[in-house]
């Protein structure tokens, strides 16, 4: 047995639907900008003939389960959801083709890139790192992940509300990259490995938050989600 200083973080993980089995997450990849409709509503364009995707990260450790009450985040005043589809990754792929990028996929999810819209923006427009807008306590918020090996999404819609008020309403149908294109171009810069998600990124009609908000949503025929955004700290 390691002897260690202090208890060591658990592995984060999240439930599988029909079995007890739970699926053990490695890293949460995150696709920007992925819709043309909300890069537009963020004032950016994209490209894709020049433009290559662009991707950043959220520690496991920020994994939250649907249903959860989170408590509103410290050092914003723009706490905003993104609704989006997740790729649960179920073996290890490096340099895929995109014909080969069906082999790794596990199943899919429902997931909130929960983000600190002042923050990021701040970053972005200073050309810093975004992980204070995206990588904190408690914003990757992920449904239960739903077997599907080797199933390519190619259109289901996607929606979430406030409130049971609608926000985002729209299909993976319009993603910039699709889940193939993701897949083999994320594999040529890691080695991806069971555990790992992909969220690919949110269509428009992103915005705020607010304690005491409620959020539904889902993918269809993937599953719902829920949180509940709770009192600052
Ligand atoms: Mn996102």
């Amino acid at each position: 047995m390691t002897a260690y200083l202090f208890t060591p973080p658990e592995i984060a993980s999240l439930s599988v639907r029909g079995t007890s089995q739970r699926f053990a997450v490695n890293r949460i990849f995150c696709v920007g900008r992925n819709y043309h409709a909300h890069a537009a509503e963020m004032g950016r364009s994209v490209d894709k003939s020049v433009d290559p995707a662009f991707y950043f990260t959220k520690s496991p450790q920020t994994l939250v389960p649907s249903g959860a009450t989170v408590p509103y985040p410290p050092g914003t005043q723009n706490y905003h959801y993104e609704m989006e589809l997740v790729v649960a990754i179920g073996s290890a792929g490096f340099r895929l083709s995109q014909e080969q990028a069906h082999q790794v996929i596990y199943g899919y999810a429902s997931g909130l890139d929960m983000t600190r819209r002042d923050l990021q923006l701040f970053a972005r427009d200073k050309g810093r790192p975004w992980d204070l807008g995206k990588d904190f306590e408690q914003s990757a918020i992920c449904s239960e992940i739903v077997p599907m090996p080797g199933v390519v999404l190619e259109q289901a819609g996607i929606a979430m509300e406030v409130n049971g008020v609608t926000r985002q309403n729209s299909n993976i149908d319009k993603l910039i990259w699709n889940v193939r294109e993701i897949i083999a171009d994320l594999s040529r810069f890691y080695h991806l490995q069971a555990g790992d998600l992909i969220y690919t990124g949110t269509p428009e009609g992103v915005g705020a938050v607010v304690p005491g908000d409620r959020i539904t949503g889902r993918v269809e025929g993937v599953a719902e989600i829920a949180l509940t955004i709770g009192p600052a700290e």
